[in-house]
Parts: structure tokens; sequence; C-alpha cells
């Protein structure tokens, strides 16, 4: 896929302002796609780890506690990790359109075969799940990334619209599926209809099969506002079938190697490599004279912060939540609630702040900060957010604290993942060669990949029973993103210097 090069004159797409919000028409395919892609993949993951701990007799698959968390955290590590292929295939043999289009159809594949109550099918329907978002998530940022020119200022703005679609299939699927999967109405209802009530998981995890078919359904209707994006490369090009092999069996050695320092703690220094290697990529790179192996470098030094930034954010679902199950009153105004709906939280800010930002984006215009900026931001609203953890882990000493704590420390985050999320999505996108979008869209959600381990790994320290320990373990944690956010203000200038002009 090419992405347009820099004119001053307004390029047709510049004058495409048919959609949302005087963006291009294709951002409504693309938002609505990925809403539904984002409502499979949130709803299923919000039953993942219950269904694998369930008894038996309530239909689960009785694992223990360790094993579902290892199967959960290899399973989201893989699903992002597959990107790297995803992109690859996208750039050299499909095109990115025609890649979301695939993706999708495995996903929805995946997804109903997890609907089969057995073991294999289990097992199979994640591995499907895994490879389709693999193909259709790098790919169909990439495409939202095409719709602009490098320099049009409705970019950020744009990513973050599509961000918005991303948290609304996040916050409504594990409403619906978690009522299917685990309500006694839903369990009555089946029964009435001569179902096994015990088997309810499995319509959840076809509710969500049933979200991507929409999203298919949705891409396909509108297609037409896609015609100019995403195409596979010319049919006289050789296609790379070489590479791809070295590619699919790179991403096997990484993924053997992430599970090798994951079970074995002989091997447990490979995860340090997460930090280094970047590193030394950004030193190598940005040494070099060429403009576009400076951008590599640029594009490392973002993935590197994103790794650190989701390493503490992906604790959303581990650390925050058993602080939220066993340290935190689970009611509010008299209301009871169950601790699961507090992974809506995120969404909803997401969903209340984006407004705010895509406004202030575009408000600020060519005055914005730059994206090496804007993530220094990020991570200082992160280390902000453990920063509030400190003080309510020590007041967890008296007895169960506020859920406002909670509310508040998802609010800071949003802030941050919005400064970092969807700015990191334009900037890559026009930070690559054009023709490695897909691939270096595949570096970047690799990094969500590892910070996704990193999460797992730090969560694992979390303590309920001993409030000053607790204390320090957030304040520890405060104290490398903290380093990491005051490292990267030092080299906001070279950044911007390695990304040559693009802002
Ligand atoms: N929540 C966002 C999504 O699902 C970002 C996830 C990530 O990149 N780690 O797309």
């Amino acid at each position: 896929m090419t992405t347009p090069i820099l004119t001053s004159t307004p390029s047709p797409a510049e004058m495409d302002t048919g959609g949302i919000g005087g963006q291009p028409r294709g951002l409504t395919n693309l938002f609505l796609t990925e809403l539904w892609e984002r409502f499979g993949y949130y709803g299923m993951r919000a039953l993942l780890v219950l269904f694998m701990v369930a008894p038996a007799l309530r239909g689960g698959l009785e694992f223990n506690t360790k094993a579902a968390g290892l199967i959960y955290g290899t399973y989201t590590m893989s699903v992002y990790m597959l990107s790297i292929p995803g992109g690859f295939i996208a750039d050299n043999f499909l095109g990115a359109r025609a890649a979301v289009f695939w993706g999708g159809i495995i996903i929805a594949c995946g997804y109903f075969t997890l609907a089969i109550h057995s073991m294999t099918a289990f097992y199979t329907g994640l591995v499907l799940v895994a490879c389709g978002t693999g193909l259709l998530k790098p790919n169909i940022s990439c495409m939202v990334g095409s719709l602009y020119s490098r320099e049009d200022p409705r970019r950020d703005a744009g990513f973050s619209i599509f961000y918005m679609g991303i948290n609304i299939g996040a916050f409504l699927a594990p409403l619906l599926t978690g009522w299917l999967a685990q309500s006694d109405a839903f369990k009555e209802m089946l029964r009435g209809w001569g179902f096994d009530p015990v088997r309810s998981w499995h319509w959840g995890f076809g509710a969500a099969g049933v979200g991507m078919v929409i999203g298919l359904v949705v891409f396909l209707i509108m297609k037409h506002r896609l015609a100019h994006v995403g195409h596979a490369p010319a049919a006289d090009v050789p296609r790379p079938w070489g590479r791809l092999l070295g590619v699919l069996a790179g991403a096997g050695v990484l993924f053997a190697l992430v599970r090798l320092s994951d079970t074995n703690p002989a091997f447990s220094w490979i995860s340090y490599g997460y930090v280094i290697l970047p590193i030394l990529a950004i030193l190598w790179f940005g040494t070099r004279n060429d403009p576009t192996l400076k951008r590599m470098a640029a594009i490392f030094v973002f993935a590197l912060a994103a790794i650190i930034f989701w390493a503490i954010f992906e604790q959303a679902g581990s650390t925050i939540q058993l602080f939220g199950d066993q340290l935190t009153r689970t009611e509010i105004f008299g209301f009871k609630f169950p601790s699961a709906w507090f992974q809506s939280v995120n969404s909803i800010w997401v969903i209340t702040l984006s407004p705010v930002f895509a406004w202030i984006w575009v408000r600020l215009g060519d005055r914005q900060p730059s994206s090496p900026m804007k993530f220094t931001i990020g991570l200082f609203f992160l280390t902000l957010s453990f920063m509030v953890m400190v003080p309510a882990a020590k007041l967890t000493a008296d007895g169960k604290v506020s859920p406002l704590w909670i509310v508040g420390v998802f609010f800071l985050q949003t802030v941050g993942e919005l400064c970092l999320s969807p700015v990191g999505l334009s900037t890559m996108t026009k930070l690559a060669p054009g023709n490695l979008v897909g691939l270096v869209m595949g570096v970047w959600f690799l990094a969500a990949a590892l910070g996704n381990k990193l999460a797992g790994v730090l969560a694992g320290e979390f303590t309920a029973t001993d409030a000053p320990a607790l204390a320090a373990f957030f304040q520890q944690q405060v104290i490398w993103v903290g380093v990491a956010t005051v490292a990267l203000l030092a080299i906001v200038p070279w950044v911007r210097k390695l990304m040559g002009g693009v802002r």
C-alpha cells in the first residue's frame, strides 16, 4: 500500500470531507468495521478467564487459575504479535483491504468454533481468532492512515474518532456477552428453548462471532468508500515467498523465546531484551545517514515508549482488577455492582474524552504538540495514575477504599492513552516507508504484545494482604515510568530530527 506524498495544494484525499465530522468518507466504514471487530474481541476476552476457571458442572473447563492466566497471557500476546506476519502479508501479497476481509472471516470462524463445547474446539478457536486478528488489526489501522496525506491536519483527529469506535465496541460487548454467559435470566430462556443452560458461555462466544459478521457486512456494504486505498501490489511485482517464510519463522522464534522466558526461570533474563533490543535498533538506525533509516529509529523510539506504556496500562485487567475486586467497595450511592464492571470504566472515559481530544487537535491545528511530545505527555499521565495508587494502597490498611480511586486512575490513564495510542497509530503510518506500512504497523502491535506480556509479569507481584508492600509496588513502577518519561522528554528534539519533517 502506498502512502500519499507531501503536497502543498489540497490532494483528492484532503478534499474528501463527507465522513464523520468532516473526515474522509472511508473513515465511516473503518470506524464501524473496527467497532464490531473489537466488540467480538473484548466480548470474548471478558469471558475467557472466567470460562476457563469455571467448574465443569457450570459448563467451564475447570483449569486452575495459573494455567488460565498463562493461556490468557499467551493468547493476548499472540493476537498482537501476529500483526507482524499480518502486516507483511498485506504489504506484499493481499493488500490491506483483502487482508481485513479475510482476517474478519477467520476471526468469525474462530468465535463460532468457540461456540462448540470441546477442548479441541477451544484451542482451535483461539488460534483462529489470533491469526485472523493478526491479519485484520494492523491493516485496518493502516487503511485509516492512507485516507489522509501525511500533512493532513485532520489525521490525528481521524485516528481519535477511529479509536472511539474501538471503545464503543469494547464498552458494549462485555455487557452483552456477560449477560448471555452468566445471567440467570438468559439461562432460563435457554431452558425454555430446550437448550442446556450450562452451555451459556458458548452463546457469549457465538455473540462475539455475530459481532464480527456484522462488521464484515458493514465492510462490504461500504466497500466503495475504500476503493482508493489498501490495494495489493501490482500483479507483475514478484511475491516474496522466501521472505514470508522468514517472517513467519521469525515470529515463531520470538513466540518460542517469550514462552521460554515465561515458563523456565533460567531464561527469565530474555525479557530484558524487550527493552535492550529496541534501544540497539534506535542507536543503529539513528546513526545512519539515510532519512528513511532515521525514521526507522524514530519508529523504534515510539515502539519502546509504547512497550513501557502498555506494561503499566495493561495491568488494568489484572492488578487494577484485583485491587477493585479485593480492596475496593463495589458500591456507589448505595448501589452494589459486580467488580467486573470496572473493566468498562476505561472505555467510558475513552468515549467521553475522545471528542474532547479530537476537538483539541483540530483546534490546535499546526500548533499541536509533536508526536514525541504527545507520547511524553502520555507517559506522564500514566505516571500520575500509578502515583494515585500509592495513597490508595496505603489506605487499604484501614479496610476497603472508595471505587472513585479506580475511576480516577482510569481517568488519568485514559488521558495518557489518548495522547499515545491513537497518535501512535497515526505516526506509524506517517513514518513508514510506503511499501512497509503494514510491517511497521506490525512493529507497533508487537510493542503492545510485549507490553501485555510485561504487564502480566509485573502483576504477579501484586499483594492484597500487605498495604505498605502494595504501596511500594506502585511506587516502584512510578519511579520506572517517571524515569522513562524524563528520558523521552530529553530526546524529543532528537526524535523530531529523526522524523525528518514528519510531525
Ligand atoms: N484498546 C486498544 C485496542 O483494542 C489498544 C490496544 C493496544 O494497542 N494495546 O485497539
